[in-house]
């Protein structure tokens, strides 16, 4: 076969033509220090604040600090799989999770990687964890109920979508389960529920995971989990992680709920993280941006406007106290940036009284937008009667001899305090807690005795689901108390009080 020149030479023209040079610049370091979970990288010129920065190992990290010579990363995964001396690369992006419905149900790490050994997750859906909270204009002031099932918190501390309501107590005071029950009390709502866990034992989370497929309310829920034994570096980022997930819904005109338990735990993950970075502490030894911190976070949660597709993320953060001390670093930090706090309390929850809220201390700054009419107006005076018991209860103990006005609002009063009493797992729909808030409010309790009360709530529940279903039926599609219904109340709690006795 002969060979001819100019066919080859014209091929090679050819190629020469088409060849494209595809020249990347890619910003180059070098590990100069590593341990802890933090390194020093020298060498990356045109590293951006917060960039993920890729390691060998398919390690990655983010750029925290920006230094005259080196920038201090702190590395997600594995540090020791890094070495001095190994090259650090810029990507450009700051650090993805991946969103969207694959997520439900399942277990994740910080990094959205799955923990609950059901295989890979299939989305192509993915979220920076850190963007920029809504603005002014994309928002729209909290208008719906989000109900959590527990009659204390939806009569008095009401909590609407898109609101930040803080949940703040000591150790072992029921922090958790509160917002256990709120997610079992999600299912068929269509509010999907995130679980943050950071910095808690790895068995607690278990606890809840089981708890939570007990229940059948894992099948709307994502649960982010870095434990007290995951580096610093994830359990800082966790929060933000879970948030992104959410978002995603709050966009895509749904609504969602994230639990973060704990901020205090997070804060402290970010203290050391901070301190390993040599950056100056400030009180407590936090960092000076640790306000700054929480707040980006929880400005994430928000109820957008009818443009945007009018979808919600709220936010229920838990901050743990010691020894009831809500003046600390943390606790006054987050107070400040929430629209309302549950206070929960240590004697109350000994003394039985669980879940034990504080009613006087707690507060929601939305108010009775966030509750149906019906609710609002029967609690409307549980408050107050509460208030007035808590002040006669303290004097009362002393004198012997009261008036009768003064021992019927006492009696009233302890009658209200175990109507607001519940136990776990057992959160109540709106229209059962209107009724016996209703029948407690018309002095239905007053002359049973104390511990009757629970009987009779599950008496008379049971009576009006047998017999008056037309009362859950109106409340739950007109939600306002009419004169009617009013009427009807009054004829079901008659007929069953006189057989209840
Ligand atoms: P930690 O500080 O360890 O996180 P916590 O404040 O989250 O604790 P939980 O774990 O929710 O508290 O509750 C502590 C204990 O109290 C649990 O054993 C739980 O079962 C019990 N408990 C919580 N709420 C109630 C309730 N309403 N009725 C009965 N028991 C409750
Ligand atoms: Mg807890």
């Amino acid at each position: 076969m002969a060979i001819r020149a100019e066919e080859i030479t014209s091929i090679i023209k050819q190629q020469l033509d088409t060849y494209e040079e595809s020249l990347k610049m890619e910003n180059v370091g070098t590990v100069i220090q590593v341990g802890d979970g933090v390194a020093r990288v020298y060498g990356l010129d045109n590293c951006m604040s917060s960039e993920m920065l890729e390691f060998p190992n398919g390690v990655f990290g983010i750029a925290l600090n920006l230094e005259k010579d080196n920038v201090g990363v702190i590395i997600l995964g594995d540090d020791r799989k890094i070495k001095e001396g190994d090259k650090v690369k810029t990507t450009g992006k700051i650090i993805q999770v991946p969103v969207g419905e694959a997520m439900i149900g399942r277990v994740v790490n910080a990094l959205g990687q799955p923990l609950d050994g059901k295989g890979p997750i299939v989305t192509d859906i993915f979220s920076n964890i850190e963007v920029n909270a809504p603005n002014v204009v994309a928002r729209r002031s909290v208008h719906e109920p989000l109900q959590t099932g527990i009659k204390a918190i939806d009569s008095m501390i009401p909590i609407g979508r898109g609101q930040r309501e803080l949940i703040i107590g000591d150790r072992q005071t029921g922090k958790t389960a509160i917002c256990i029950d709120t997610i079992i009390n999600q299912k068929n709502t269509g509010v999907y529920c995130i679980y943050v866990a950071i910095g808690q034992k790895q068995s607690t989370v278990f606890e809840v995971v089981e708890t939570l497929k007990k229940y059948g309310a894992m099948d709307n829920t994502i649960v982010v989990c870095a434990t007290a034994a995951d580096p610093a570096p994830m359990q800082f980022i966790a929060p933000y992680a879970g948030c992104a997930m959410g978002e995603f819904f709050r966009d895509n005109k749904k609504h969602a709920l994230i639990i973060y338990d704990d901020l205090y735990k997070h804060a402290v993950a970010y203290r050391s993280v901070s301190l390993l970075l040599r950056r100056p502490p400030g009180r407590e030894a936090f960092p000076g941006d640790i306000f700054n911190l929480h707040s980006r976070l929880l400005e994430r949660a928000a109820k957008l406007n009818d443009e945007k597709g009018g979808g919600s993320l709220t936010a229920l953060p838990i901050v743990e106290t010691q020894a009831g001390d809500y003046s600390a670093y943390i606790p006054t930090n987050v107070i400040s940036i929430t629209d309302g706090q549950i206070y929960l309390q240590g004697d109350l929850f000994y003394g039985g009284i669980r879940p034990a809220v504080n009613v006087g201390l707690s507060v929601s700054r939305v108010g009775g937008n966030a509750q149906i009419p019906a609710m609002k107006k029967v609690a409307g005076t549980l408050r107050l009667e509460l208030a007035q018991y808590r002040e006669l209860q303290a004097f009362a103990q002393f004198s012997s001899d009261l008036d009768k006005a003064t021992q019927a609002q006492l009696r009233r009063g302890e009658r209200l305090v175990e109507v607001l009493k519940q136990g776990q797992y057992s959160p109540v729909e709106v229209a059962k807690q209107v009724l016996i808030v209703w029948a407690a409010g018309k002095g239905y309790l007053d002359d049973l005795p104390k511990d009757k009360v629970a009987s009779f709530e599950i008496g008379l529940n049971k009576f009006v689901d047998e017999k008056y279903a037309q009362i859950t039926e109106k409340l739950n599609k007109e939600k306002k108390l009419s004169e009617e219904l009013d009427k009807l109340l009054k004829t079901a709690c008659d007929e069953f009080k006189a057989i209840f006795k």
